[in-house]
């Protein structure tokens, strides 16, 4: 079969915004989908954390057409009932305070900023300062992108914006070096694991200490579980680890598993800052998308995903260590990282290439930051396909490690 002619040329009028792999997708069922030639994959990426209950779900899509046929999209002129629904829902799992929907995860950090800002204008300082990570990333807006702590996001899209102080990982002296006598700062603000940087964790010790000094100088913690949190990690949110609630908590990617969605959740601190007026979104929170959360939710905890993210996510873990462990030695892989089903695999060279290589055998992954392969597959991982996983993936990267030698 020859492939279609679309995917053979760059699409000429669609906007050159990614290097794409050469496939186009037709469809899916659980782990797996086919592209228009019929070849099938093993999906190990989901949409980048998106598809939580993988493809074709025999109870999300049902309900989603059940949706489809009542409303999809109202206003926030109105009541819309699922909002309620969720947002007690996200309370209940997090121990905070009340929610507000949007439709992406940049909307959801757009918000987060907004809030921080807010939160220190409230108490009288005119010009709010908000503490950043290296590598972290937050979204492609003006002021996500200026928060983000990559240069290659934000080279060309000058000035960016102000008011951010930017820190290294895990390290309390640098975080207390940066703000030391500056009444400005009203936030601390970062990914529990950076995902586009790379799989990086904040320490559970870390996020401990920072949550005590953001009690002590009454800052805003603001954690951005886009990625990590959903459960992806075993736990809801990522920072649930460290027995900590931070004061604000972006979400999006996999909470509708699929559906566009975005979702700000606030504590105590941060619950009543917006007022009527404040903020707002024609998309965000409407009917449809509401009931995807709703779902995804619901068919998580019947189905015991966070438990199965957490075992199958440590299994692949251990496989990948196994099968690599000659490469671990020589230090030509330089480290497995990350918890439950989101992990990484660094090398000590880059290896974008693997990309197109794991597709060609069947493979779907991203490589983040140059050199780490990053696998966050459908929460419906089996350990049957973990192991199909590593059993492609790991020749695939011993070869390219040869063959770079
Ligand atoms: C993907 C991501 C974002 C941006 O989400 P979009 O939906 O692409 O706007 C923000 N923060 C983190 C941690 C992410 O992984």
């Amino acid at each position: 079969m020859s492939a279609a002619p679309f995917i053979e040329a760059a699409s000429p009028h669609v906007m050159n915004t990614y290097g794409r792999v050469p496939i186009a997708l037709s469809h899916g069922q659980g782990c797996r989908v086919w592209d228009v030639n019929g070849k099938q994959y093993l999906d190990a990426l989901g949409g980048i954390a998106v598809n939580t209950l993988g493809h074709n779900h025999p109870q999300l899509v049902p309900a989603l057409q059940d949706q489809l046929s009542k409303l999809i999209h109202t206003s926030n002129y109105y009541h819309i009932p699922n909002q309620e629904v969720l947002a007690k829902k996200l309370v209940e799992l997090s121990g905070m305070s009340n929610v507000f929907f949007c439709s992406t995860g940049l909307e959801a950090n757009e918000a987060a900023l907004k809030l921080a800002r807010k939160f220190g204008h409230d108490k009288g300082i005119e010009r709010p300062e908000i503490v950043v990570y290296e590598k972290a990333f937050h979204g492609r807006s003006i002021a996500t992108l200026s928060a983000t702590g990559n240069p290659k996001i934000q080279a060309g899209f000058g000035p960016l914006v102000e008011g951010f102080i930017r820190v290294p990982l895990n390290n309390m002296d640098s975080l207390r070096a940066a703000t030391l006598n500056n009444p400005n700062v009203v936030a601390v603000f970062f990914e529990a694991i950076q995902g586009e940087g790379g799989v990086h964790a904040m320490h559970l010790d870390y996020l401990q200490a920072v949550r005590q000094l953001c009690d002590e100088r009454d800052w805003l913690l603001m954690i951005d579980e886009v990625q990590c949190g959903m459960g992806r990690t075993g736990k809801w949110f990522a920072h649930q680890w460290a027995g900590i609630t931070p004061d604000v908590m972006p979400l999006a990617k996999g909470l509708g598993s699929g559906v566009p969605i975005g979702a700000v959740v606030a504590g105590p601190k941060a619950a009543n800052i917006f007022q009527v007026g404040n903020h707002g979104t024609t998309f965000g929170g409407n009917p449809l998308a509401m009931r995807a959360g709703v779902e995804t939710i619901r068919i998580m905890e019947e189905e015991g995903l966070l438990a199965n993210a957490a075992q199958v996510g440590a299994h692949l873990a251990g496989a990948l260590a196994q099968a690599l462990k000659t490469e671990l030695a020589a230090g030509s892989v330089k480290e497995i990282r990350g918890q439950g089903l989101m992990l990484g695999v660094e090398l000590a060279k880059p290896c974008a290439a693997l990309v197109g290589q794991c597709a060609s055998n069947g493979l779907l992954i991203s490589v983040t930051a140059d050199s780490v392969i990053r696998l966050v597959p459908p929460l419906i991982l089996s350990r049957a396909e973990a192991d199909e996983i590593v059993g492609i993936l790991c020749p695939l990267i011993k070869k390219h490690i040869a063959e770079q030698a």
